[in-house]
């Protein structure tokens, strides 16, 4: 395995642009349908089909309370700037890449790296126990950091990248993310559930309206379709939540200096890893507004992973976080009681959502 190389920013592909506006192309289609879906729901169903004034307010109502929520999240997903690595601290000045570009061997380089990485604050490693490296970026990856070979940077916290948003899904927007899940499913659901009547009516052949009455057909399908297909990942990545572990942990233990892989390793209890993406205020928990806790390049371990941590780097044992984002000690937290969140899916949903990720875990270079 090579620790070290260049990259020439020259040697990426002329058709980069394209590649750019390629990326767009199913955040698009999303929005035409979600477009289209406002046409459909709002003039064909409620205008054109709702007689009652009363029930066609309150269907509007709901629906744009709905719409906005979800459309808010969505914004939120993919115009969050993703959480990049700062240079000063982490990047390896040219004199050390040429050290390392001119080690004998592997060994050699690790030494280089273990120097550089002493007073930074990482404790996760390769699997051959060096301190983890971006030959692309070159710097120091922290924690939890991975390459996306689509966005071209390192990620914080880097859960996956998703096409339909166009972005990465990392520690600034996860929070957004899960939210966007959610409220895309709650307003599938309000919409497929509150159109059931009059797609009936239509098989009973009682709807009126010309061929404006497909559109509600279709309006049902598409709203089922979608709720089925998002209720499956909503609930993953819930799961992930309370578990403190990313798409990318999940399919690889991350491997802490000295102590080995764990999945369990940023896991503090299921109370504190839902407050380390949502926060700890509650009425901010379902708006689509960043409370995450931390910077994204130092997170809180279990107590057997901390002797690897440099000892400047967090707080004495027993104090308990409360601020957001102080970006530079974390202390250790109490663990809770923590009871194994597995069971709460069967092994065919988990086996489903290997499947769904998979193609977006493919696209990271270096997984550790
Ligand atoms: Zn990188
Ligand atoms: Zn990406």
């Amino acid at each position: 395995m090579s620790l070290t190389g260049n990259y020439d920013q020259k040697s990426q592909p002329t058709c980069h642009c394209c590649f750019r506006l390629l990326r767009w192309i199913p955040v698009a289609f999303i929005v035409a349908v979600i477009g289209w879906s406002y046409f459909a729901y709002v003039v064909q169903l409620c205008f054109f089909s709702v007689t009652s004034i009363a029930e066609r307010a309150i269907l509007l109502i709901l629906f744009h309370l709905f719409f906005l929520m979800f459309m808010w999240s969505y914004y939120q997903t993919i115009f969050t700037p993703i959480g990049t690595v700062p240079p000063k601290q982490f990047r390896i000045p040219p004199s050390e890449v040429d050290k390392l570009n001119r080690a004998e061997n592997e060994e050699a380089q690790k030494r280089i790296l273990e120097a550089f990485a002493r007073e930074l604050p990482v404790v996760n490693r390769t699997i051959t126990g060096a301190v983890r490296y971006c030959e692309k970026c070159q710097h120091v990856k922290p924690d939890r950091c991975h390459h996306c070979s689509v966005c071209g940077v390192c990620v914080l916290k880097m859960d996956h990248h998703c096409p339909w948003v166009g972005n990465c899904i990392g520690f600034t927007n996860y929070k957004f993310f899960i939210l966007f899940l959610g409220y895309a499913l709650t307003f599938c659901l309000y919409v497929a559930l509150s159109s059931l009547p009059y797609f009936l009516q239509f098989w009973q052949g009682e709807l009126e309206g010309g061929m404006g009455r497909f559109h509600i057909v279709f309006l049902f399908f598409i709203a089922a379709m979608f709720a089925v297909s998002l209720v499956s990942l909503f609930v993953y990545h819930i799961y992930l939540v309370t578990l403190n572990r990313t798409t990318l942990e999940a399919f690889r233990a991350p491997i802490f200096r000295g102590t080995g892989p764990d999945k369990n390793g940023f896991s503090l209890g299921r109370l504190s890893n839902f407050q380390e993406v949502f926060g700890d205020q509650k009425v901010l928990w379902f708006l689509p507004i960043f409370t995450s806790f931390g910077d994204g390049l130092e997170y809180p371990i279990q107590a057997q992973h901390q002797r690897a941590r440099p000892s400047t780097s967090y707080a004495s044992m027993g104090e308990t976080s409360t601020s957001v984002g102080d970006g530079v000690s974390y202390p250790i937290r109490c663990m809770e009681d923590e009871e194994d969140t597995e069971s709460l899916l069967g092994a065919d949903s988990r086996q489903e959502f290997e499947i769904f990720s998979r193609s977006d875990a493919s696209i990271v270079d270096d997984i550790h």
